[in-house]
């Protein structure tokens, strides 16, 4: 597994694929977003989780990112990975499940597994390899099996998070999301290595970005929810979609509650740059 100064002293593209626990790889590239005129950078990354027999790809990424994708694919493809037999995706939209129609194609083994609504309208050749998932259902990888996860911080009502079993790695898709400064140097890190990272202050960025619900509710309901499910799963590592990863749940996860409850707080300030009204 790459360690910390390896990482730091390495370029932000060449420290993906990253294993974050061990069989579990982080894969993809970061996307730049303009926001209250910063430059911030967010996620859309995908996950493999590799079992002895069977590989499974969490997430397809970001459709710019689909190339980098597939080279990181046959990176751990070509280190000895089992093939892809299963695509988990956390709910239909694009920076989580734009890329399945690719991955179905491009693996023909296969099997799209979540909730799958909706999605044989657009890819009816394949409906015969879409696989419902509810809560406690799990999928069998070879010596590790991939769970689907009550999604207590969700999107959309078709959401559903993924946990790998032998590993205690939480998949929660839009949960957990936060952006990352390029200027700190970080990319393709993982949330303890980000020293500097302003948690409240990148967490209320994408909130207001991508979860507007959240100004809306009660926050400290859905984080005590949040510690009950960790703690009920005795979760070791968290793989967001849109955050850096998390190795110390003890001590992160509490930072990261923290930016969503200030979040929750702060009045809506839009999601795209004004244009100055001409004078
Ligand atoms: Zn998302
Ligand atoms: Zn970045």
């Amino acid at each position: 597994m790459l360690d910390q100064a390896t990482a730091l002293s390495m370029q932000p593209a060449d420290r993906m694929p990253r294993e974050i626990a061990p069989g579990v790889f982080w894969i993809g590239d970061c996307l730049v977003q303009r926001h209250k005129g910063k430059v911030y950078h967010g996620y859309n990354a995908a996950f493999l989780v590799a079992g002895k027999t069977a590989s499974c790809l969490v997430e397809t990424g970001h459709p710019k990112d689909f190339p980098v994708i597939e080279r990181h694919l046959n990176e751990l493809f070509a280190r000895g990975v089992p093939p892809i037999k299963y695509l988990f995706v956390t709910h239909q939209e694009t920076p989580h499940c734009g890329g399945l129609g690719r991955v179905l194609k491009t693996y023909p083994e296969a099997i799209l597994c979540g909730d799958v609504s909706d999605y044989h309208l657009a890819f009816p050749q394949y409906e015969h390899r879409m696989q419902w998932m509810k809560e406690g259902d799990e999928i069998d990888l070879g010596g590790r099996t991939l769970m689907a996860v009550e999604p207590v911080i969700r999107d959309l009502r078709t959401t559903w998070w993924a946990f790998d079993t032998k590993e205690r790695v939480l998949f929660p898709g839009d949960g957990f999301a936060y952006s990352h400064y390029h200027e700190d140097g970080h990319c393709g890190l993982v949330a303890e290595e980000a020293v500097s990272l302003d948690l409240p202050d990148v967490s209320s960025t994408f909130a207001d970005l991508a979860l507007f619900w959240t100004k809306f509710a009660d926050m400290n309901v859905y984080c005590d929810r949040l510690d009950q499910l960790i703690a009920r799963l005795g979760v070791k590592t968290i793989a967001p979609t849109h955050g850096l990863p998390i190795t110390d749940v003890k001590a992160t996860v509490p930072k990261v509650q923290q930016g969503l409850k200030a979040a929750a707080l702060m009045p809506e300030s839009g999601t795209n740059e004004k244009v100055a009204p001409a004078a």
